[in-house]
């Protein structure tokens, strides 16, 4: 790939593109703040930036590979690009790699260190390339603005890292260790959120149980003790948080389900494998039997929860047999909505030199029956909701003349006609359950 034309020195307009997880989304919403702060507007749709940032994820083979395709679909006609920025995971873990083989990337911030931006924005105006992965030890989040934009639905990351090295996961390497974001600090920038408009705000982290602080008055407090003190918040109708790992599930967190009524009852808590023998392999230091356990004493707090998951299928050394035990998992527990991959070995990760990698054919054939066990629970978690009457957050206008879409308290997506607005909370039964979606019935504006 060359670049033979100059980039534009000083950028004025520029386009922030996420990949993979709602965390990347949180760092996107957070780059483009930074760059707007230095005067630089969003690119009008459909209008070529003169900086983009390509914030990546790395967490399967494929998105990797799509930065790449994606650099060279920026090459312009005259064969200039714009300013490119390559940042997120890919760009901390293949950084160096990413510089020799792309020559019109110009910048590459890792993760942790995107809240420099604006100096290699800077630098890069001038003609240098710059790399900074570093990890630092003081965190970004004092670096970067304070939050003045939202929609009715919010991100804030509380926890970033992960220590529990999953074999197969890249996440302690690119993220970095668990780090806690203070309490104090959460607390404004959750205020802030619902000042600038957010009924909802999604609680964030690799481990977002893994959470840890310190209230006012000096009190160790889990992330159970958060989601009290933001459900205080007058004006933030709901609350979320993702995504949980088994072993954080404290009894505390599972007791607030059934006592703090702006946590909505979702819970997503990924399982991997439903074999013990793979779940050792993962070292995920859970088995079946526990998992199964905490979704028993979630639904004892909170009978109506809605459950999610993540699954790999074909983890090196996985037999016919340990998969079935999978598919027997996912009967038992009846997903509502679940996110199913196939195994993609990362570089660096003690799986991806396993013996015994699963040739790709049965991946396809496993993952294709997991999809069709996953989507029949989803779809029968759906019409079971049929007849039920709920609040519903409005998100946005629908593709049809005044239809509107938001989600139930289920995180289901349901679309509905009536007068309401962006962020009104509304009472809507359920009538009509399709597979990825719900038709309602506006009843009564509940709040506004
Ligand atoms: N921390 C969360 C947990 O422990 O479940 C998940 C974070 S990870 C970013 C999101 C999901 O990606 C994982 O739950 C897993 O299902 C999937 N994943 C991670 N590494 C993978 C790999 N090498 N191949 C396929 N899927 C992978
Ligand atoms: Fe990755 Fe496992 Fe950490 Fe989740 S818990 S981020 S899957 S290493």
């Amino acid at each position: 790939m060359s670049n033979p034309a100059p980039t534009p020195a000083n950028p004025k307009t520029y386009r922030v593109k996420s990949f993979g997880c709602q965390m990347n989304v949180y760092d996107g919403d957070r780059m483009a703040e930074l760059l707007a702060e230095q005067g630089i507007t969003p690119a009008p749709e459909g209008e070529d930036a003169d900086l983009v940032v390509l914030n990546t994820c790395h967490i399967r083979e494929k998105a990797a590979e799509k930065v790449y395709s994606d650099i060279g679909r920026l090459r312009r006609e005259d064969g200039s690009s714009p300013l490119i920025a390559v940042a997120g995971c890919v760009a901390q873990a293949e950084g160096e790699e990413i510089m020799a083989r792309a020559p019109a990337v110009k910048m590459v911030v890792g993760p942790q260190a995107y809240h420099r931006l604006p100096d290699m924005v800077k630098a890069a105006s001038e003609g240098r390339r710059m790399t900074d992965t570093d990890m630092p030890a003081e965190t970004k989040f004092d670096a970067l603005p304070k939050r003045r934009r939202s929609g009715p639905t919010a991100f804030l990351t509380v926890q970033e890292g992960c220590d529990k090295f999953c074999t197969y996961c890249v996440v302690p390497y690119t993220r970095g260790a668990e780090i806690s974001r203070p309490h104090a600090d959460l607390i404004e920038e959750a205020k802030r959120l619902v000042e600038a408009g957010a009924r909802e705000i999604t609680l964030l982290g690799q481990n977002v149980n893994a959470w840890t602080g310190e209230n006012a008055k000096g009190q160790a407090v889990g992330l159970d003790g958060l989601i009290r003190e933001l459900a205080e918040i007058p004006d933030l109708a709901r609350i979320r948080y993702t995504t949980s790992h088994p072993n954080d599930m404290t009894p505390g967190l599972i007791e607030a389900h059934g006592d703090v009524a702006k946590l909505m009852p979702f819970l997503h808590l990924p399982v991997q494998s439903g074999s013990d023998r793979v779940l050792k392999a993962m070292n995920r230091a859970h088995q079946v039997e526990k998992y199964l356990t905490i979704l028993e004493e979630v639904r004892k707090a909170r009978p109506d929860i809605a459950l999610s998951g993540d699954f790999i299928v074909g983890f090196p050394g996985e037999t016919d047999a340990e998969f079935e035990e999978t598919l027997k998992l996912v009967d038992t527990v009846g997903y509502a909505q679940c996110f199913s991959f196939k195994y993609s070995p990362r570089p660096g990760t003690p799986a991806a030199t396993m013996g015994e990698q699963v040739p790709m054919p049965v991946m396809d054939e496993r993952l294709k029956r997991l999809q069709t066990a996953l989507n029949r629970d989803q779809y029968a978690f759906n019409t079971a909701s049929v007849g039920k009457t709920c609040e519903v957050l409005v998100e946005r206008r629908g593709k049809h003349p005044g239809q509107w879409l938001g989600k139930s308290p289920w995180l289901q997506s349901v679309h509905f006609t009536g007068d309401v607005a962006v962020g009104d909370v509304v009472t809507v039964e359920l009538v009509e359950a399709g597979p990825n979606s719900i038709a309602g019935a506006l009843k009564v504006p509940a709040s506004a």
